[in-house]
């Protein structure tokens, strides 16, 4: 009683630490879940802190898929906060998890490095990471990942000036994210076309072409409209405010500035924190609205609260396009000298601008290449491992099994418990084959003999080599009243085989020793059953096989 009433706490015991580890994980994937879409309703700081508070846990967990998810969201996050090299190495370490992954982690791992590498203008990298991404992501099942790599990989044409190929790749992105549930991805697939079909349009103008100037801001307009209401549906702040921005500056453009100004007044009322980044993306967007009315004076006002907020983002990226904007300003008001001036430090914020780009450039290609360097040697070493994994188990000569693998199958068939046959086959008269003929020709016949039997037999019977010219073949799901079945089957390929291809008057036959799985236990005493059969092959005159512990069968088969 006391023994059963031990062994109940043990399991109860036992049920309760695997339900407590299963409450734990949900805990911490919910965690994870949170902070991507805190992140994506711009509150990434916010989104950092919850799920470093979560890092202990996660760690303990010693779950990979977990781990990749909590590295590759440290990615993200970090790099929307604008820490890029951080950024970077979390994806480095993402990348390197998800390689024991499934391919749509995988991809997910490189559509976020490819995004990192193409901010930081490492184009043509940034190019292959995407491309590699998305044909992972298309053999795996996730519609997500594949979306997003889609996506990135659009964002990253466009970026790099190709209209029609950044048009194309975001209209297959946007045809999966329409298959998603969770509707941030198409969100941006939206907006990021729109920005596409704007440019396109304003290429269209500077050739002359001023109806496909219209028409197409009017479809980045319709297209942005779609990405905003989904931002709203989906308390995304951040792409609020970016679809707001840019649909106003596409109105404003086509002359539609009542739109262009409804647009900039929903933004003043979306709620939640708010980045000097957009505020300053607000303030020129307004300032570019107001100097194209012609209201110049005010235009300045808001241009001038963009320059001096761009004073507390730390890097110059803003900062020249507004000194640039502002400088223009001044131009059309005549203020030639406070042009001037502005166009001055324009050129050398564009420098600094440069500089640190470059700066962080050379610091991730450097994490960039290294890993890179790590990841061919890793594959290297796998190769050699398994390469030097697989000759250890080959027959030089003919490249069957040799006597381990044969052993490890073996074992490996008893420990399943399906039946099975072992056939011991040894050539006849070998050693006058040799004699008479050459070893060389030997040789010949020992690789064709080896051939022949692999072709004799289903491709997941083992054939292997054990010894000069003897042969063991395992033939899976094999019952004992087979067994004659296959002795005439070894036979009669044997007999049928044109030896005479190798050297002129060579006839070759074999002795054929044969035992069930059944008959005895163990690897030693089957083969030494078979063994023995094989010796009465051989002792009641060869070219025969032997299945039982009575006569051998004669050449039945002939
Ligand atoms: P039996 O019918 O009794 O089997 O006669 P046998 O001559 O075949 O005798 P046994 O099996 O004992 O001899 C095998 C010979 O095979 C011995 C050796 O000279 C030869 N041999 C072993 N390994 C090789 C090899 O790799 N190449 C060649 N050409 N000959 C080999
Ligand atoms: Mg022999
Ligand atoms: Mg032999």
């Amino acid at each position: 009683m006391r023994y059963f009433a031990l062994i109940e706490l043990k399991i109860l015991r036992r049920g309760a630490e695997t339900e407590w580890t299963r409450s734990v994980y949900r805990m911490v994937r919910t965690e994870l879940e949170k902070s991507w879409l805190e992140c994506g309703s711009g509150e990434p700081l916010q989104a950092l802190a919850r799920l470093r508070s979560v890092s202990v846990v996660v760690t303990a967990q010693n779950d990979p898929q977990l781990l990749f998810r909590y590295e590759w969201l440290q990615g993200w996050i970090l790099f929307q906060l604008g820490e890029t090299e951080q950024a970077f190495g979390h994806v480095q370490t993402a990348r390197s998890l998800s390689e024991t992954l499934d391919h749509s982690s995988q991809a997910s791992a490189l559509t976020l490095g490819a995004w990192i590498l193409s901010n930081l203008g490492l184009s043509d990298e940034s190019y292959s990471v995407a491309r590699a991404a998305v044909n992972l992501a298309e053999t795996g099942d996730n519609n997500f990942a594949l979306a997003l790599a889609l996506h990135v990989s659009a964002l990253i044409a466009w970026m790099g000036g190709d209209i029609p190929l950044s048009l194309d790749t975001s209209q297959r992105a946007i045809a999966i994210a329409r298959t998603l549930a969770d509707t941030h991805v198409l969100c941006w697939c939206l907006f990021g076309r729109g920005c596409m079909v704007a440019d396109e349009a304003r290429e269209a103008r500077q050739n002359g072409d001023d109806t496909i100037f219209i028409s197409g801001h009017e479809e980045a307009i319709a297209l942005t409209d779609e990405s905003l209401a989904l931002s709203r549906d989906n308390s995304d702040s951040w792409a609020r405010r970016v679809s707001l921005t840019n649909k106003a500056e596409y109105s404003c453009y086509i002359g539609r500035f009542s739109e262009a100004h409804g647009a900039l007044e929903e933004w003043t009322m979306v709620k939640g924190p708010v980045s000097n980044r957009r505020r300053i993306q607000y303030l020129k967007t307004y300032a570019e609205i107001l100097q194209r009315e012609g209201r110049i004076a005010e235009a300045r006002e808001y241009c001038e609260q963009a320059v001096q907020l761009t004073a507390d983002i730390g890097t110059a990226d803003l900062k020249h396009l507004c000194t640039k904007a502002l400088s223009e300003i001044h131009e059309a008001m005549g203020n030639f000298e406070k042009a001037l001036q502005l166009h001055k430090r324009f050129f050398r914020e564009v420098q600094q601008f440069e500089g640190e780009k470059v700066k962080c450039r050379a610091r991730v290609a450097e994490i960039f290449y290294e890993a890179e360097k790590l990841r061919q040697l890793a594959e290297m070493t796998r190769r050699m491992a398994e390469r030097s994994k697989q000759d250890a188990l080959t027959d030089p000569l003919t490249g069957v099994a040799n006597r381990r693998w044969m052993e490890q199958d073996f074992d490996g068939l008893i420990a399943s418990g399906t039946r099975f046959a072992v056939v011991f086959a040894d050539l006849d008269h070998f050693k006058a084959v040799n004699d008479k003929y050459s070893h060389a020709v030997g040789d010949e016949v020992i690789k064709a003999f080896a051939n022949m039997v692999s072709t004799c037999f289903r491709a997941n019977d083992l054939v292997a080599r054990i010894g000069g010219e003897e042969f063991v073949v395992l033939v899976r799901d094999a019952q004992e009243h087979n067994l004659s079945l296959i002795g005439d089957k070894l036979l009669r390929c044997t007999r049928s085989y044109e030896w005479t291809r190798i050297a002129p008057g060579l006839k070759i036959t074999t002795s054929i020793g044969l035992a069930c799985s059944k008959e005895v236990e163990g690897r030693d005493a089957l083969l030494a059953l078979a063994d023995a059969r094989l010796y009465r092959a051989k002792t009641t005159g060869r070219d025969r096989y032997v299945s039982e512990g009575g006569l051998p069968s004669l050449l039945h088969a002939v």
